[in-house]
């Protein structure tokens, strides 16, 4: 089953992909998480990709297209995938087609999150993460115990790009570059949209409902 989860910054997709990951037992290729542990571990990529994250930029497209090539290439990617983050412009989408061709590995689905604008604001300025890549927030989905991560005991904390100066502007990157992305795979006939201003646990269920014919 290869997925790509798709929607606006906050709109849930990270917190779907770690639900659609234990019960499908495929992997998240999130290039947000690759890139922050990558800033983490303070990498060439990383150091080159900091300074547009921390402004909500996009990175350059061709920053990350052999990392995904090399990614899907791995054993794990055998049985599917979930994508999340992954393509967000054009051009990325392009070279994801190219790189699924030579493997044979073509995309099933294309799961679109909607959210209204007001929602993501207040979801990304709430939001704590985890260095797994788990993701809370303050009131919405808070962790069982203050400050510490559910899945790993690590320790949350507010990412730089989900403070307020880079909210808006992510939200102007995502509807200039990212969003022609939705008219690219409707007409490939394989884009399905959902409302994700649910409960998670609602959109959970949707989204099964939604595989249950690709798995
Ligand atoms: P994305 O990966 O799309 O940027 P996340 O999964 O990190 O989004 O979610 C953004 C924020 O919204 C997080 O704080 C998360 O806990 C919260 N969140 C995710 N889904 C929901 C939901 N259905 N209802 C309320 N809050 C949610
Ligand atoms: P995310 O965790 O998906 O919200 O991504 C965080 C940041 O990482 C984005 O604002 C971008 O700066 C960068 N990033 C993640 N994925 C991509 C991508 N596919 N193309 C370009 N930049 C990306």
């Amino acid at each position: 089953m290869n997925i790509i989860l798709f929607g606006p910054p906050g709109a849930g997709k990270g917190t779907q992909a770690k639900k659609l990951v234990d019960f499908y037992g495929i992997p998240q290729i999130s290039t947000g998480d690759i890139l922050r542990a990558n800033v983490r571990e303070g990498t060439e990529l990383g150091l080159a990709a900091k300074a547009y994250m921390d402004k909500g930029e996009l990175v350059p497209d061709n920053v990350l297209i052999g990392i995904i090539k090399n990614r899907l290439n791995e054993p794990d990617c055998k049985k599917g995938f979930i994508l999340d983050g992954y393509p967000r412009t054009v051009p990325q989408a392009d070279a994801l087609a190219g790189i699924l061709d030579e493997i044979e590995k073509p995309i099933d689905v294309v799961l679109n999150l909607e959210v209204a604008d007001e929602e993501l604001v207040e979801r990304i300025s709430g939001r704590l993460m985890c260095k797994c890549g788990a993701s809370y927030h303050r009131t919405l989905n808070p962790p069982k115990k203050e400050g510490e991560c559910d899945i790993c005991g690590g320790e949350i904390f507010q990412r730089i790009d989900d403070q307020e100066d880079a909210v808006q502007n992510r939200l102007n990157v995502y509807k200039k570059q990212t969003q022609p992305l939705i008219n690219y795979y409707s007409k490939q006939g394989i884009l399905v949209t959902l409302n994700g201003a649910r409960d998670i646990d609602e959109v959970f269920e949707d989204l099964k409902a939604i595989l249950a014919k690709f798995a």
